[in-house]
């Protein structure tokens, strides 16, 4: 992978904090619509290929002032990241395994040949803007503050080539619980006109030209009925919309399994999808300690590809026990209606009455909001800030 160098390092010593002089009233927990508030500040981190990072400020939120002719408004060198911050009992402000965010991104970052970066710095940097912000921290429960690290190419060029100016920025959003009124299963339509990510794509980073063009197909399952696209190529799932895909089937030959596919170019590797495999496998492991409530113990885990013929068949004989899908917004969506080839493939929504989750679903939703909120301990998984 091509590496940049960085001249100056990208260094949270060097953090200078500006307080805005106009803080914002706060809008009540229940007026939030999801990414449409932003706290006071944000961090900004300016890079260019001579000096390197700049002393990183965190300032007011404002809009940028970028040129007409900056890349990123006409070839997308843009990707971004997104994690929450909750707010514990003990009024402790905890991130939820900020690390794979950051490894994430500077995966991105070396395939958008932007430059890099010590991703615990960056880490820090959130934390003091965390801190700064803490008054927008939401308390109420299922609340959070959504995160949302993103890097741009500003170079003023119409040439196509390397990003040698780069703005980093954080800006941070205060959300309400996902499902204000309960959970709620949801409905897909099966892509069969376009796929979202391609072998030797870059359907594994978060890349905002990768989402730019899912719109139209979303719009078009939302007039035909359904509420986000089940994205397949060929007939392989590959995601639910913008969260990874989980497949459950129950037969008394197997058991129960829960199918996700495995990572490759066409699946992007969410923390939330590495945080269900981890918990289902310690959950299924007898010498482990942790368990899923009202989740049988024999159950098996795998990464392996998946077809939407065997997931209608599994329909048909009964085998099906759920589909749902995991991302850091809604943590886990079920599924209860695929429509696929003309028709629509009913998935059992029958976790504990009216929960609106699939019985393996509602668990792990229970499970990872405990340790998100820091009620439960997993690793080292919740890290105060
Ligand atoms: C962000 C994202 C996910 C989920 O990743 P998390 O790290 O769990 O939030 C899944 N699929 C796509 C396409 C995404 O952009």
């Amino acid at each position: 992978m091509l590496s940049i160098p960085s001249v100056e390092p990208l260094t949270a010593s060097k953090l200078r904090v500006e307080p805005s002089s106009s803080p914002k009233a706060i809008p009540d927990a229940s007026a939030l619509v999801f990414g449409q508030t932003f706290t006071d500040h944000m961090l900004t981190c300016k890079w260019n290929i001579e000096r390197g990072w700049d002393a990183p400020v965190i300032s007011e939120y404002k809009n940028l002032e970028i040129s007409p002719a900056a890349t990123v408004l006409h070839y997308a060198p843009t990707l971004f990241e997104g994690l929450k911050a909750y707010k514990d009992k003990q009024g402790r402000t905890r991130l939820f395994r900020p690390d794979l965010n950051m490894a994430r991104m500077l995966r991105g970052a070396q395939r958008m040949a932007f430059p890099t970066f010590e991703p615990e710095e960056l880490i820090e940097m959130i934390k003091e803007l965390l801190r700064v912000d803490e008054r927008w921290m939401p308390t109420e429960p299922g609340t959070s503050m959504y995160i949302r690290p993103t890097m741009i190419g500003t170079r003023a060029s119409l040439g196509v080539g390397p990003s040698t100016e780069v703005l980093l920025f954080v800006i941070m959003s205060p959300v309400a619980k996902y499902y204000s009124s309960g959970a709620k299963p949801v409905s897909l339509l099966c892509s069969s006109s376009h796929v979202r990510a391609w072998p030797k794509g870059t359907g594994d980073c978060k890349f905002g030209l990768n989402y730019a063009a899912a719109v139209a197909p979303q719009m078009e399952a939302a007039q035909k009925g359904y509420q986000q696209v089940l994205w397949l190529l060929e007939d392989e799932l590959t995601e639910v919309g913008m969260m990874n895909c989980f497949v459950g089937r129950n037969t008394p030959e197997t058991g129960l399994e829960i199918v996700t596919p495995p990572l490759s170019d066409i699946i992007l590797p969410g923390v939330t999808r590495n945080s269900v495999l981890a918990l289902l496998r310690a959950h299924a492991n007898p010498s482990h300690p942790f368990t899923l409530e009202g989740v049988p113990s024999q159950l098996t885990m795998s990464e392996k590809r998946i077809f939407m013929s065997e997931v209608a068949s599994y329909a048909e004989d009964g085998s099906l026990s759920e589909v749902f899908g995991s991302g850091t917004a809604a943590i886990i969506t079920s599924v209860e209606r695929i429509g696929y080839k003309g028709g629509d493939v009913r998935v059992p929504v029958e976790g504990a009455a009216a929960s609106g989750f699939g019985p393996v679903a509602g668990a792990l939703y229970e499970a990872l909001q405990a340790i998100q909120y820091g009620d439960v301990a997993f690793e080292n998984w919740s890290v105060l800030v």
